[in-house]
């Protein structure tokens, strides 16, 4: 069970508090997206729930084990980032089993687990090239495989597709939907773009300040928006 669940979560950065007081339930295999302005709060959520970043006062749990408790190998926490850090001395099959080579994994899991991640990303062709080699697109979703070879309850993506170009953005969000088909995992995605946020989540949470100004499906927000905020972010005329 991958539920994640934050209970009176802050943060302070110093003297200066950036998250007050998050509850958060987000049940098994959700798909959940965090939109909000710049500096709401949102990296550093997604980094506390990762674990790699302690909480100031109260606690994040994955199934129902506190965070910061468990080993990190054994959290089951995987997270894509907007830079997407490849290894540019590494073939695209180097990039996604290196993770797991440092586990000590057996070399015929690995391999198996690289196979399957690069069908469902398609990038089977591509295996033997080098980021330099890939375009734009190709690389994101080798940040994606290398995410799905460690086979994570919980994929964690921190505004995976500001990078990418307005049609290569709409063609990732359709592959990240299949992923979630497909893999069924628990998915939290940040992100400011106002169709991925609709079209993508099953829940979307809106965080102003280091707030959570509204906990809801796509249609329950845009239907009946909490505020003017909320309103605002989500296109409803309220
Ligand atoms: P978002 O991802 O929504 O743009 P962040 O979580 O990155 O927002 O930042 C929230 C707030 O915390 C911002 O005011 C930011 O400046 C501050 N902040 C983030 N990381 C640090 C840090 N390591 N040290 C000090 N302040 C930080
Ligand atoms: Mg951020």
């Amino acid at each position: 069970m991958a539920r994640v669940e934050l209970n009176q979560v802050r943060k302070a950065f110093g003297t200066t508090d950036v998250i007050h007081g998050v509850d958060l339930q987000i049940e098994d295999g959700d798909f959940v997206v965090f939109v909000g302005p710049s500096g709401c709060g949102k990296s550093t959520l997604l980094r506390m729930i990762a674990g790699l970043e302690d909480v100031t006062s109260g606690e994040v749990t994955i199934g129902g084990e506190r965070v910061n408790e468990t080993d990190p190998a054994k959290r089951g926490v995987a997270m894509v980032f907007q830079s997407y850090a490849l290894y540019p001395h590494m073939t695209v099959e180097e990039n996604m089993s290196f993770g797991l080579r440092m586990t000590g994994a057996p070399k015929a899991e690995i391999a198996e687990r690289v196979h399957r991640a690069s069908e469902i990303l398609q990038l089977d062709a591509l295996l033997a090239r080098k980021p330099s080699q890939l375009s734009g697109g190709q690389r994101q979703r080798v940040a994606i495989g290398r995410a799905i070879v460690r086979n994570p309850r919980v994929f964690l993506f921190d505004e995976p597709l500001s990078n990418l170009d307005a049609e290569l953005r709409v063609q990732m969000r359709v592959e990240i939907a299949k992923l979630h088909r497909e893999l069924g995992s628990t998915m939290i995605y940040v992100t400011h773009d106002q169709t991925e946020a609709m079209t993508l989540a099953d829940k979307i949470v809106v965080l102003r300040e280091g707030r959570v100004e509204q906990f809801g499906t796509p249609l329950e927000l845009y239907e009946n928006p909490a505020n003017a905020f909320v309103a605002g972010f989500i296109g409803s005329p309220k």
